[in-house]
């Protein structure tokens, strides 16, 4: 028996990895490494260099090393990325999770933990979000992600394939015992880039849009440690193991910080008084986006460990230090 996880080379999939790895199980990383890095896989990992959409090359992985569960992490994720190059995203993230999908249904997979994001729910009428508002995407990377959402919803319910979609809400902070974290050079999310520009790595930051409809002007997010995510995603797979129901789960920790605020717990928490300047907003970028996170508590017994933003930015700060070590060994 062993988990298939796409991705699994990439900054939430490495983690997912690592977590599965110290909870015993055996694990496969599929991962084009376009934006991971082999490094980032654990060893007791095996690591394949290919794409989630090539279905003769899942479908062997999953004969060879005995797969009964996918989780699903491979995607792009950059919101803006996705109205420059909507089709990219509807390729990479849409059609080949359809593919991969498929190979699951035909090779007789019969559990799947699917990536998904608030970005769904577009401007929502309610914040925190409840599960089951209506989904209104705002962007083509929400888009690619819902009409992922829906195929796993049909295909579950015609090949009885049993699944949980999370949706993720902002994902940041590094594993605490600094296995892996955000490695990305280019990363645009927030508490990287303001981890970055607190070691000088950048010259300045921005703060897209001061007057949104939130309580500084700001956009507010709901900030949740990328451990404690991807247990969430332990607990769905022991779940589905146990044959629970299939299941669609905000994961956030249902409070929100706005991006100035972010800001000044980075200043605070490194000690660094680096230069901020104010921007207009971003395209595709909504005001408020905070979880209702009540069900995944309840279903999936999570419990999350991290939810403070000052620790979540001390490990990002702590990573990003790791990577200038790194990069000058
Ligand atoms: N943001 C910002 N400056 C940056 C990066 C992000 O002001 O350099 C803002 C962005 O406009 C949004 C919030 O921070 O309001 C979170 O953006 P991020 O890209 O981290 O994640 P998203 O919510 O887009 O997935």
């Amino acid at each position: 028996m062993a988990v298939l996880v796409t991705g699994g080379a990439g900054y939430i999939g490495s983690h997912m990895a690592n977590e599965l790895i110290d909870a015993g199980e055996d694990v496969v990383v599929l991962d084009d490494l376009s934006a991971g890095f082999w490094w980032a896989v654990p060893p007791e990992a095996t690591l394949v260099q290919g794409d989630a959409g090539d279905q003769a090359l899942v479908a062997r992985i999953i004969r060879e090393h005995g797969v009964d569960a996918v989780a699903h992490f491979a995607a792009k994720i950059v919101v803006p990325e996705s109205v420059v190059d909507p089709l990219g995203y509807y390729l990479n993230n849409t059609v080949k999770t359809r593919a991969l999908i498929e190979t699951a249904v035909r090779a007789g997979v019969r559990r799947f933990i699917f990536s998904s994001t608030a970005a769904v729910y577009g401007e929502p009428s309610a914040n925190p979000i409840p599960e089951d508002l209506p989904l209104a995407p705002i962007n083509p990377y929400g888009r690619s992600k819902m009409m992922s959402e829906w195929m796993l919803r049909d295909a579950g319910a015609a090949h009885g394939l049993g699944y949980v979609i999370l949706r993720y809400f902002n994902v940041a902070g590094a594993d605490p015992k600094g296995r892996t974290g955000q490695s990305s050079p280019n990363a645009t999310h927030l508490i990287k880039v303001a981890a970055q520009a607190a070691l000088g790595k950048r010259p300045f930051m921005e703060v897209f849009g001061v007057d949104f409809p939130t309580k500084d002007g700001s956009g507010v997010r709901d900030y949740v440690q990328v451990t404690d995510l991807v247990r969430a995603h332990v607990a769905a797979l022991k779940h589905l193991r146990a044959g629970g129901e299939s299941l669609v789960c905000n994961c956030g920790y249902g409070s929100g910080y706005s991006v100035l605020e972010v800001i000044d717990t980075v200043k605070k928490v490194s000690g660094a008084n680096f230069t901020v300047k104010l921007s207009p907003r971003r395209a595709g970028d909504p005001a408020a986006l905070t979880a209702k996170a009540d069900l995944i508590r309840e279903k999936l017994h999570w419990q999350p460990e991290f939810d403070d933003l000052e620790t979540i930015v001390q490990q990002a700060l702590a990573w990003e230090e790791r990577l200038v070590r790194k990069n000058a060994a």
